[in-house]
């Protein structure tokens, strides 16, 4: 497993290319602009896309979807349909992606020999999942580095959010983890320093 990051847009969000080097195939995660350059990342790890994966619905991380998919339409686009329409999902803040496939709880997407498995954490938005892939987690803008994503967006919800992070937190053991913004952290320096992934366990009586 090797994972690429890019900074991506005008607002610098994550894109990551999680590749499976055995089967040469890999998944885009949040490709949320600079289509040509994600492209040319894609083509210099000689692997070929077999999935486009989106955290969220935001515009900052789907906008170069639709250039990839016309590049690579063999590679469904998944995305939770609670970020697709509906009063929560104003097109202006989650662009109309057509042909995306759902994706929530537990679906499992396999990426060559890698298995890419599905985590809802809503609070940032309705449709806001985290994927895990072996000891990475990809968190869109829900568990970034000493922080956590905004809730006061259609859809947010704090309550929500810090469920979320008590989720994560809860997860057995160490991952790393890419958030959609920012630098890249661990979990367990999350669980000791995060303010918010701090008060999400202390509201659930869990001492950390
Ligand atoms: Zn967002």
């Amino acid at each position: 497993m090797e994972i690429k990051t890019l900074q991506v847009g005008p607002i610098g969000t994550n894109c990551y290319l999680l590749c499976d080097t055995a089967s040469a195939r890999c998944a885009i995660i949040d490709p949320g602009g600079d289509a040509e350059a994600v492209a040319a990342a894609v083509k210099a790890s000689g692997a070929s896309p077999c999935a486009i994966l989106l955290t969220h619905g935001h515009y900052d991380h789907t906008g170069a979807v639709a250039e990839l998919s016309a590049q690579w339409p063999e590679a469904p686009v998944y995305l939770s349909r609670r970020d697709q329409s509906g009063d929560n999902a104003p097109p202006q803040l989650f662009p109309h992606i057509p042909g995306a496939k759902d994706y929530g709880e537990g679906a499992c997407i396999a990426v060559g020999t890698l298995t890419v498995t599905v985590l809802a954490t809503p609070g940032h938005s309705e449709g806001s999942v985290t994927l895990r892939c072996g000891d990475a987690l990809f968190c869109g803008d829900t568990l970034f580095a000493a922080s956590c994503g905004r809730t006061d967006f259609p859809g947010g919800s704090m309550v929500k959010m810090l469920d979320s992070l008590y989720r994560l937190g809860s997860l057995e053991g160490d991952f790393r983890v890419y958030p959609g913004h920012m630098e890249p952290s661990t979990l367990e320096r999350e669980r000791r320093t995060n303010p918010y992934l701090l008060q999400a366990m202390a509201q659930h009586g869990e001492s950390v």
